[in-house]
């Protein structure tokens, strides 16, 4: 579905992004994890087309896509293909828009419906992303981070993309919202077959939303494969302190954060090996 080659961006001098290769399959799941300032988002924001790469090739669905300025019908059909959920919803989202316009707003762009498609649309996008009809008719105000969070994600589904990219989409929730919206996402990819691209800091989430991982550090890959393989068996030293840097069942901040800490522990308790086949969630 998504085929990426020796992927450089350099900013002056600065080389932020070097050779970066990786491919994503149909209806796969990616993570990409790295410390602060090791390329991540640069890396999605190129893949999203929001980046000009400096080298390298991005081919989506075996075509490549070129660089430079593109017309409002190209960045449609791009749209159909990759959309990118960004951390924070609330910078994202119209204040000014209710949940349910907002949605609307993205069907018809992508599509020509009537209103009655319209409506049947959002009311499925709606109850695919789990609002009720009075968060759909609330202002992001109004709403919870999780909640907004999934206006964002209902949204980016409007397009029918085949690859949706999640920066650090779940890093600003609470632990116990994470897992929630982990289990949409993990449903989402599973009804959909929508591929998933998760950008993040932190590898406690990704052992229960991706298939495979990509380490970067200073900009390159480090290290890729399986998750699995990776959290259990990691190569470098590198991936091995990011690991360590997962908060442990029983870490003395979490004993003291009282109910949170149940939600935590639904993400971040280690798992037994599966026996093979694709890993489910739990916690959906
Ligand atoms: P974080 O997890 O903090 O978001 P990241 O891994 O996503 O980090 P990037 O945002 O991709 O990292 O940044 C990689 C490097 O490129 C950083 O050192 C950053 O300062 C630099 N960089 C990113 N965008 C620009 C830009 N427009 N101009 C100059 N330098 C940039």
């Amino acid at each position: 579905m998504l085929e990426v080659r020796d992927l450089r961006r350099t900013f002056g001098d600065f080389v932020a992004v070097d050779d970066v290769t990786f491919s994503l399959p149909e209806g796969g799941s990616l993570a990409v994890v790295g410390e602060s300032g090791s390329g991540k988002t640069t890396t999605a924001r190129m893949v999203a087309g929001l980046e000009t790469p400096s080298s390298g090739q991005i081919l989506v669905g075996g075509k490549e896509r070129g660089g430079g300025r593109v017309g409002s019908r190209e960045r449609r059909a791009r749209g159909r293909q990759i959309q990118l959920v960004f951390q924070d919803p609330y910078s994202s989202l119209d204040r000014r828009q209710r949940a349910y316009d907002a949605v609307a707003e993205a069907v018809q762009l992508h599509q020509r419906p009537s209103a009655d498609e319209v409506r049947a649309r959002v009311a499925e996008l709606m109850d695919m992303v789990g609002l009720d009809d009075r968060q759909a008719r609330s202002l992001p105000k109004s709403l919870s981070g999780g909640q907004r969070q999934r206006v964002a994600i209902a949204r980016a589904l409007a397009a029918e993309p085949r690859v949706l990219i999640l920066d650090e989409a779940v890093a600003a929730l609470d632990v116990s919202i994470q897992a929630q919206i982990l289990g949409l996402l993990a449903r989402i990819r599973r009804d959909t077959g929508t591929a998933l691209l998760f950008i993040t800091h932190d590898l406690g989430a990704i052992r229960h939303i991706s298939d495979d991982v990509l380490v970067m550090q200073g900009g390159r890959v480090i290290e890729q494969g399986p998750v699995a393989s990776v959290l259990e068996h990691p190569q470098e030293a590198y991936t091995r302190r990011l690991i360590e840097s997962i908060p442990k069942p029983g870490w003395t901040p979490q004993k003291r954060a009282g109910k949170a800490a149940a939600g935590a522990r639904t993400i971040r308790e280690p798992r037994p090996r599966s026996s093979g086949g694709r890993r489910r969630l739990s916690t959906s």
